[in-house]
């Protein structure tokens, strides 16, 4: 009953024109966003979202990475549920990406407020600091140093490219927020992360609503091929060594390889190339590229991992530069939103996000999933990114519901 009122005061016209109001702070011309992490644009934003929060009734505080807390109390002071996303973006980036997810939380707290409705438990609206990683690498600090404050210390060192520390850029944070209480890590109940898919699955299927089982994990590598600098007029066919000939030969080899692994399933991507000399009548002397392979299931990376050097040429180099292990999200967590996907009356099916989200980490804190609205032709990080009104109103009501049920469990 509560939860059917809660959901009919959910207004998408409102939701569009916060959306609107925040593509103010940071908009370029011709309709981009650049709102990089702790910008000016960026404490513009927060400065207002906090004006917004205030008139709901709701409490806010920050913490020592810059994440910004909206507590809308409940009937205890038992674990919050949370959700949000974050409303940094990318150089040229789009409005919805993380926006989405945070204005449709804030939505979810003004229908509470609207109706007077008070869960057992409260719920809290997060703004999780530098998620799009543009500005300071790596991206997602402020949820992975919420859930591992340790963490901070090192990022407080990273520069942007014109010096400025993570550190110096929290401070002045600090300044500007001076008035907001600082708290520290809070042991939250659930965690649920509304997004838009950047990708074309919802799109294609023609369903609004996606349930995320999880995160597909992700192995990076660098291989150099090496080959023998030569005249490329002079030099026979059967005397060459070329590095890149080496190098594209064994692409095929790779691509089987992944395809035995994952099938269809498999992401696979050798994205960046260097060819030394790079000239166009020298033999290439050597060919370094790389290679991108995700997958849901920890045993296909590890299986691609120990079989990979297999694939390569002679004397080639393998170097691993990066891992990080797949996401699954809570069968609990799922159920609940499986269920508000129904009860608002929307179509949805389960889906796994191909990109990272604040999510993945809040998921070793906490029960937690996310949901996905369709993404006009799957297009992210761009200006173009497009989702219909009716599917950003259709995310929200089942992300309002979700909140109240999980707020009002034991
Ligand atoms: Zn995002």
């Amino acid at each position: 009953m509560n939860t059917q009122r809660v959901i009919d005061a959910v207004s998408g016209a409102r939701l569009l024109q916060r959306l609107a109001q925040l593509a103010t702070y940071g908009g370029l011309e011709g309709g981009a966003m650049n709102r990089q992490a702790l910008s000016e644009h960026d404490f513009d934003a927060r400065a207002w979202l906090i004006g917004q929060a205030r008139q709901l009734g709701c409490r806010v505080w920050t913490d020592p990475c810059a994440n910004l807390f909206i507590r809308y109390d409940g009937d205890s002071e038992l674990a919050p549920v949370m959700t949000g996303s974050h409303i940094d973006t990318q150089p040229s980036g789009g409005r919805l990406d993380g926006c989405y997810g945070v204005m449709a939380g804030l939505e979810c707290l003004q229908a509470l407020a609207a109706t007077g409705v008070r869960t057992r438990r409260p719920i809290e609206l997060v703004v999780w600091t530098n998620e799009e990683g543009s500005r300071f690498s790596p991206g997602a600090m402020g949820s992975s140093a919420y859930v591992d404050p340790t963490r901070l210390a090192g990022y407080r060192r990273c520069q942007d490219a014109d010096g400025v520390s993570f550190g110096q850029a929290l401070d002045a944070h600090a300044h500007r927020f001076a008035h907001l209480p600082l708290r520290s890590t809070v042991q939250a109940h659930a965690f649920v992360e509304l997004h838009i898919e950047q990708g074309p699955v919802l799109e294609q299927a023609g369903n609004p609503l996606g349930v995320v089982s999880g995160i597909q994990g992700v192995r990076w590598y660098q291989v150099r091929c090496h080959g023998a600098p030569a005249h490329a007029g002079t030099t026979p066919m059967p005397l060459r060594r070329d590095a890149l000939l080496a190098a594209t030969a064994c692409l095929v080899r790779i691509d089987a390889l992944a395809q035995r692994l994952a099938g269809a399933d498999r992401r696979l991507t050798f994205g960046r190339w260097q060819v030394t000399p790079n000239s166009i009548n020298t033999i290439a002397g050597q060919a370094c590229f790389s290679i991108d392979f995700r997958h849901a299931d920890a045993a296909v990376l590890e299986a691609f991992d120990a079989e990979l050097v297999t694939c390569l040429p002679e004397g080639a180099e393998l170097e691993p530069l990066f891992s990080h292990a797949p996401t699954a999200f809570d069968p609990a967590v799922i159920d609940v939103l499986e269920q508000a996907c129904a009860a608002t009356g929307m179509a949805s099916q389960s889906i796994r996000s191909g990109a990272f989200h604040d999510a993945m980490y809040l998921a070793s804190h906490c029960p937690t999933a996310m949901l996905f609205v369709p993404s006009r032709d799957g297009v992210s990080h761009n200006p173009l990114e497009h989702t219909e009104p009716q599917h950003l109103l259709a995310g929200a009501r089942a992300l309002a519901w979700s909140l109240v049920q999980l707020a009002d469990q034991a």
